[in-house]
C-alpha cells in the first residue's frame, strides 16, 4: 500500500489527499477507509475503517466515523475492498539459527535418499579427506524412501569423512564416524539414549538421543561473524513480514541469540515481535536447573520486558520426536522399517525424570515464568501435564501459563486436565501436512484419532497457538518446516496433506476464524500480549496486514496461496509488495 506507487499498475489502494480538519477529539497519523477489517475481537466484529495514531489503533468501525479523526497531516488510504487482518504470530520458531543454515552455502531440497548421498558426495569433494559432513533436519518421514540413510550407503557416499545425517534427537553415523566415537559391539547405552544394534549386536549406525552418545562436531567451513548473524536475522524478519508475521516466540533462545534480539531492539532494527522460551537444557543436576531458571527470571528481558522483545518463559526438552521415532509413547511404537525400530515394547525416550521435571516445574512458578517442554508423545504429554497437577497443590502456576510445546499425541483426558490447570499449547500444522503420510502407514489410521486434536482444544476452552517450528532456511514456502502461515491456516481447516489421499479425521478441523485465532489472538495470549497485540481493537498496537484476497469468503484451496500486500507493525509499514509482484 505505498502511496507512491504508481496505482495504475496494481491499483486498488492509494492515498487519498483530500484534507479535511478533523472533529474528533483526536488527530490520526493514518485512517484507512473501505476495507474488510476482520478485527478477531471477541464479537467477531467486521469493521470497514479505522484510524491509528501513535502507532495504536484510535477508533476503528465505519467509514463516516473515521474520517473523522482526519486532521492536517493524516494519510488517509483507500483500502479498495481489501480484506485486513491482525498482524500474523508464529508461536514456534527459531529464527535465530534457522537464518544462519545456509550461511556457509546453499542447502538442496532433498526428497530421497539419492538426493541426500548425492550432497554427501558433493560436499566430501568440496571438503576433502577427513573432514566432518553433518546433514541436519533432513526428517526420514519426509524421505521418498521413509527410512534412514544406512551406514552402508553413508560409506559409499563418502568413504573417507566422518558422515552424521541428525534429524531431532536421532541420528545415521557412518563407519567413519562410529569409529571417530568409538561405538562399537561393546559400547553400552547412555541413559536416555540407545544405540540400535542389528541381530548379532553390531550398531547399525542409528542413535537414538545421540546428544548423550556422541558431541557432533561443526562442520561449518567458514565461521560467521556476529555482524552476519544480524543481518541474515534480519533478512528473515523481513520475509517474516513479507508473510504477513508481525510476532513470534522464539522457542529455544540462547544467551547468544538473546543478544541478537536486544542488539536488533536497541537500534530499532526490531521488525517482527519476539518473545523468547529461554533454553535450559536437561543434563544437568535438579539444582543446576533450578539455579539456571532463577538466573533467567532476572534477566532484563523478563524483569523489564517490553512489547517488542521479552522473555516469557523456558523451554526443555521432554521427549523424542516423531519424525524420527523417539517421541515418548504411553503404548509401543511397534517395530518400524522405516524408523528401524527391531524392540516391541520400545515406547520412545523420555529425557527428563520426574524429579528435575518437578524442579524445573516448580522453580518456574516460584519465578514467574512460563515453562514449557517439547512433548510430541502422548507418555510426555501426560507426564508433563501430571507434574503440572502435582506442582499446582504446592503453589499457584495459572498466572504462569504452563504450555506444551508440539503436543502432538494426545487423549480426551489431556484436553480436560489442560483446562482445569489452564494449560496451554504451541501446535505446528506442518507437521500433519508433512507427515501424515509415514504416520498413517506406520501407526494406522485409528491411532492418529489422537493427533492434533485442534477443534476438541478449541471446545474446551483450551488455548492453543499456531506456529511452524522454523528452523532452517529463509524463504515461507522452501524453509524447514515452512512457515506461510496461510498453508498453516490452509491445514487446520483441511485437515490435508502431502502425498495422502482424503483428510486426516477431518472432525478436528477448524472453522475459518478458529484458524485465524490459531495464529491471531492465541498466540498473543501465549506471548503475554492479548491485551496489546493479536487482534484490531481501540488502545491496541496497530499491527495489521492487508491480503491479496478475501481470507474469509475465497475458494478453501486459495486460502494456502494468500499473499500479504502490506504489513503494518506499530502504526509503520514494515512491509509493502512492490507493483511488479501484485
Ligand atoms: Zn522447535
Amino acid at each position: 500500500m505505498n502511496p507512491l506507487v504508481n496505482h495504475q499498475v496494481w491499483l486498488p489502494i492509494f492515498f487519498l489527499a483530500i484534507i479535511q480538519t478533523s472533529n474528533a477529539a483526536e488527530v490520526a497519523d493514518h485512517v484507512f477507509l473501505n476495507g474488510k477489517i476482520v478485527t478477531v475481537d471477541k464479537e467477531e466484529t467486521v469493521a470497514t475503517a479505522m484510524a491509528v495514531a501513535a502507532g495504536k489503533i484510535l477508533y476503528v468501525g465505519d467509514v463516516a466515523s473515521a474520517r473523522a479523526y482526519r486532521g492536517e497531516s493524516t494519510r488517509v488510504f483507500d483500502l479498495g475492498g481489501k480484506t485486513v487482518l491482525p498482524g500474523l504470530i508464529d508461536s514456534h520458531t527459531h529464527p535465530v539459527s534457522a537464518a544462519m543454515i545456509e550461511f556457509d552455502h546453499e542447502l538442496p531440497e532433498m526428497q530421497s535418499i539419492a538426493d541426500v548421498l548425492a550432497y554427501i558426495r558433493d560436499r566430501a569433494e568440496v571438503l576433502g579427506e577427513g573432514k566432518w559432513i553433518v546433514i541436519q533436519q533432513v526428517f526420514i518421514t519426509r524421505l521418498e524412501e521413509k527410512r534412514y540413510p544406512t551406514r552402508d550407503e553413508l560409506d559409499s557416499a563418502a568413504p573417507n569423512n566422518p558422515v552424521v545425517f541428525r534429524t531431532g534427537p536421532d541420528a545415521s553415523l557412518n563407519s567413519q564416524a562410529l569409529t571417530h566415537f568409538n561405538i562399537g559391539i561393546e559400547s553400552k547405552d547412555p541413559e536416555g539414549s540407545k544405540i540400535e544394534r542389528d541381530s548379532v549386536g553390531n550398531p547399525t549406525g542409528i542413535l537414538r538421543g545421540w546428544s548423550r552418545i556422541v558431541n557432533i562436531p561443526d562442520a561449518a567451513s567458514s565461521s560467521p561473524q556476529q555482524a552476519d548473524r544480524l543481518a541474515r536475522l534480519q533478512t528473515l524478519f523481513r520475509d517474516y513480514n513479507a508473510t504477513g508475521i508481525t510476532g513470534i516466540i522464539d522457542r529455544n533462545t540462547s544467551t547468544e541469540g538473546m543478544g541478537l534480539y536486544h542488539g536488533l531492539e536497541s537500534s530499532k532494527e526490531l521488525n517482527v515481535r519476539v518473545a523468547m522460551s529461554r533454553a535450559v537444557g536437561n543434563k544437568e543436576s535438579a539444582e543446576r536447573i533450578r539455579e539456571q531458571i532463577r538466573a533467567i527470571g532476572q534477566e532484563p528481558a523478563k524483569a523489564t520486558p517490553t512489547a517488542m522483545l521479552r522473555t516469557v518463559g523456558i523451554k526443555m526438552f521432554l521427549d523424542g520426536g516423531m519424525l524420527t521415532g523417539s517421541a515418548y509413547l504411553r503404548k509401543p511404537w511397534g517395530t518400524s522399517k522405516v524408523y528401524g525400530i527391531s524392540d516391541p515394547d520400545y515406547r520412545g525416550l523420555r529425557f527428563i525424570p520426574n524429579d528435575k521435571l518437578e524442579a524445573a516445574v516448580d522453580e518456574c512458578a516460584a519465578t514467574g515464568l512460563q515453562f514449557t517442554a517439547h512433548s510430541v508423545g502422548d507418555g510426555a504429554v501426560h507426564a508433563l501435564l501430571d507434574t503440572y497437577a502435582r506442582v499446582a497443590k504446592q503453589r499457584p502456576i495459572k498466572h504462569t501459563r504452563p504450555n506444551i510445546t508440539h503436543c502432538n499425541f494426545m487423549s480426551a483426558e489431556a484436553i480436560r486436565l489442560m483446562a482445569k490447570l489452564g494449560v496451554s499449547a504451541d501446535i505446528q500444522p506442518a507437521w500433519l501436512y508433512l507427515d501424515t503420510r509415514t504416520l498413517a502407514q506406520h501407526f494406522g489410521e485409528d491411532r492418529l484419532t489422537f493427533f492434533q486434536l485442534l477443534k476438541d482444544i478449541f471446545k474446551e476452552g483450551v488455548i492453543a497457538g499456531g506456529g511452524s517450528d522454523h528452523m532452517q532456511k529463509i524463504g515461507s514456502l522452501r524453509s524447514i518446516n515452512p512457515y506461510h502461515p496461510f498453508l498453516g491456516m490452509w491445514i487446520t481447516i483441511t485437515r490435508r496433506a502431502h502425498g495422502y489421499e482424503g483428510q486426516l479425521h477431518p472432525e478436528q478441523a477448524l472453522d475459518r476464524m478458529q484458524a485465524l485465532r490459531f495464529y491471531t489472538i492465541n498466540n498473543a495470549y501465549l506471548m503475554f500480549l492479548e491485551d496489546q497485540v493479536g487482534s484490531i481493537e481501540v488502545g491496541k498496537f496497530a499491527d495489521f496486514i492487508v491480503l491479496d484476497r478475501d481470507y474469509l469468503t475465497c475458494p478453501v484451496d486459495a486460502i494456502r496461496r494468500i499473499q500479504v500486500n502490506d504489513t503494518w507493525l506499530a502504526g509503520r509499514q514494515v512491509y509493502a509488495r512492490t507493483a511488479t509482484d501484485r
